[in-house]
């Protein structure tokens, strides 16, 4: 099948990273998987949440919040804030985006004091999630690498990598890194999170009004770690 992009199955598409696009903070990019956007910003607070300093807790912690800028989507998005709730959504990706890099980072090495790392969704095309969480551990590795170079870590608090990629069966195809339109018509979607060594941190996965078979599955599996390989290389690139 050929997609409507020219795109092979298991090709992600054209991912850019754009390092320091916001002064003020510690660590930031804005990735693009194609045209969804994202902005991802590392600050560092010399501080940590009160249960950690109650439950005698050491070390540091990392946080993310994720939400998608009005105008990102085709219909404008009203804000949280003047709707007045958090939506669900945003919660359940936070969360995900702030597990993917607590499985990477080195906690007591950051020492007392906290990562709260943005993700603002620019432009949604799909796959908001993945690009955050890939953009999110380029932005943590550079706030990590600023608090050793100012002297106030002694090594970099982060272990490993970590990427993520959206892979899906639309018209009964196993295709990597979808789009929206690919997404609307998908009829089982997951979404895949794996560190630099190819372990994995998370794995979402769900038949939308469908099922899938154990074959489906190991083939999934196998085309995200494709897509996978591909982005840490280009993390890598942006880095060195
Ligand atoms: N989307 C949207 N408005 C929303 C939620 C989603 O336009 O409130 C679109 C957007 O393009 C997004 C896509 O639907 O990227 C897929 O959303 P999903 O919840 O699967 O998350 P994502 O794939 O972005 O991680």
């Amino acid at each position: 099948m050929i997609r409507h992009d020219q795109r092979s199955p298991r090709q992600i598409r054209p991912v850019t990273i754009e390092k320091n696009i916001a002064p003020h903070a510690q660590g930031s990019v804005l990735i693009s998987f194609g045209n969804t956007k994202v902005i991802c910003a590392a600050t560092i607070e010399e501080s940590v949440p009160r249960w950690m300093k109650e439950q005698n807790k050491t070390g540091g912690w990392i946080t993310a919040e994720y939400s998608m800028l009005p105008y990102s989507t085709l219909t404008r998005k009203q804000r949280d804030s003047s709707r007045g709730k958090p939506d669900g959504r945003g919660t359940e990706i936070q969360r995900l985006i702030g597990r993917s890099l607590r499985a990477v980072a080195d906690l007591e090495k950051l020492g007392p004091r906290t990562l709260w790392v943005d993700c603002d969704v620019l432009q949604a095309d799909g796959g908001t999630r993945t690009a955050a969480i890939t953009g999110a551990s380029i932005a943590v590795e550079l706030a990590a690498r600023w608090l050793v170079q100012e002297g106030k870590t002694p090594a970099p608090a982060v272990k490993n990598r970590v990427a993520a990629v959206s892979v899906g069966v639309v018209g009964g195809e196993i295709l990597v890194d979808l789009d929206y339109p690919e997404d609307k018509d998908a009829c089982v979607d997951m979404n895949v999170v794996m560190t630099d060594k190819f372990d994995f941190v998370e794995v979402q996965g769900s038949g939308e009004e469908n099922v899938f078979s154990a074959a489906q599955l190991e083939g999934m599996v196998s085309a995200a770690r494709d897509g996978i390989s591909q982005l840490l290389e280009i993390q890598k690139a942006a880095l060195d």
